[in-house]
């Protein structure tokens, strides 16, 4: 249920069912193209005259395009003895650009409108200045648009940045892993390379991508959570496929909710945070017996999370205890969003997914103490590997999202 506004509402007018059937159409080819006329038909409930008009309008947009389904035309040919038709998102010649900005690097991928990739990944190196990484940024985006013509008409570039974001105007509010306050990153950038520029939180687009999934899990309705695990402990929220943002966009914030009042020095500067126990800084000094504050903790090390697991995985003790603490505080955490949203689907990222298996009991362990009902002990959590990239997928879904989003209606 959704409360009209008193304020912001918008009447229906004579066009209005057919654009909700026209958003209704194009998200049932996205999800199931290849699809035919009929079949569109069949599932919206609606006649053939009807489907054809939609149809008309989407191909007229450009948002979809009829073609032959060659594994489809292998069969109906021979009965029929006339091709087959079916209906495709229209990805060719169009694509977005994903940017990822971290403290280590910024990567790019070019990316067709469903989000998948077109081209490899680019790496750019971390530059200690935001002014410096805009030019390198728009002089790599307009040399490989040159490079691969083949590509298409860009339709924007998607940026996410781990620290605290306004989309509204482009600005990034503060990053602490980067070191950056109050920098303007939408509008030097648009003005270089002439393309639109989305600016977004790294997790909030990540949850943003899981929602829009074009391959994978289903899509669900009600809450969904994004862990993510790196030197910091980042949440996504959307709730009915809307992204969770609050009123200045830092819904979310659980990495900063303290496990204890007296525990370890974040860097946010409190005590006992939940991003100080979970994080891979901690995890690291955890491993070397450092103490977990900051900024201790982010002394530079060669040991990582990656050379941990290797340990465990050839037994060594320190490495697996090492890694059950983590899980466990990872759990405590976890345990804390199910009790904000209790998520109907909760996804985790970051280097710890690697040792999954090795670690889940003790995430578990931590989540079954915290519940508060049985239902809630046994909780499923959906790894998200690695190599998936979540967050240049979530920078993609910036970009290519918008336009199969339902419309506003009243
Ligand atoms: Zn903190």
């Amino acid at each position: 249920m959704r409360r009209i506004s008193p304020t912001a509402f918008r009447i229906a007018r004579r066009g209005t069912s057919r654009e909700i059937n026209r958003q209704i159409a194009l998200n049932l080819v996205r999800s199931r193209q290849p699809i035919s006329r009929a079949d569109l038909a069949r599932l919206m409930g609606i006649r053939r005259g009807a489907i054809s008009r939609l149809i008309e309008d989407l191909i007229r947009t450009k948002q979809i395009f009829e073609g032959q389904h060659f594994e489809a035309q292998k069969g109906e040919n021979n009965k029929r003895g006339r091709k087959p038709r079916h209906l495709f998102i229209e990805t060719r010649r169009h694509c977005a650009i994903a940017v990822d900005i971290s403290a280590a690097r910024t990567l790019m991928q070019v990316v067709d409108p469903i989000g998948e990739p077109l081209l490899g990944i680019e790496e750019l190196p971390a530059r200690p200045r935001p002014e410096g990484l805009v030019r390198e940024l728009a002089r790599s985006i307009r040399r490989i648009l040159a490079a691969h013509p083949e590509v298409g008409h860009c339709l924007g570039v998607g940026v996410t940045v781990a620290g605290l974001v306004d989309p509204e105007r482009g600005r990034l509010l503060y990053a602490p892993t980067l070191d950056w306050r109050n920098v303007d990153l939408r509008e030097p950038l648009e003005e270089a390379i002439k393309l639109p520029v989305v600016l977004q939180n790294d997790v909030k687009a990540c949850v943003l991508a899981q929602v829009w999934a074009a391959r994978g899990h289903a899509p669900v309705d009600g809450p969904v959570a994004f862990v993510n695990v790196s030197d910091g402990v980042g949440v996504g929220m959307a709730i009915d496929g809307q992204l969770l943002r609050g009123a200045h966009n830092s819904a979310g914030e659980f990495g900063h909710i303290a496990l204890s009042m007296d525990g370890p020095i974040c860097a946010c500067g409190r005590k006992g945070c939940w991003e100080a126990y979970a994080s891979v800084r901690a995890t690291i000094a955890r491993y070397l017996g450092r103490d977990l504050s900051w900024p201790g903790s982010a002394k530079p090390s060669k040991t990582t999370v990656a050379s941990i697991i290797a340990c465990a995985h050839r037994g060594e003790a320190r490495a697996i205890e090492t890694l059950h603490e983590t899980a466990y505080y990872l759990g405590r955490g976890l345990a804390m969003v199910v009790k904000a949203i209790e998520p109907r689907r909760m996804y985790v990222s970051g280097d710890i997914t690697e040792a999954w298996d090795l670690v889940l009991p003790s995430v578990h362990r931590a989540m079954r103490e915290q519940a508060l009902i049985p239902e809630l002990a046994d909780y499923e959590i959906i790894p998200v590997p690695l190599g998936e990239n979540p967050r240049l997928r979530g920078a993609a879904a910036l970009v290519t999202s918008p336009a199969f989003a339902a419309p506003v209606v009243a």
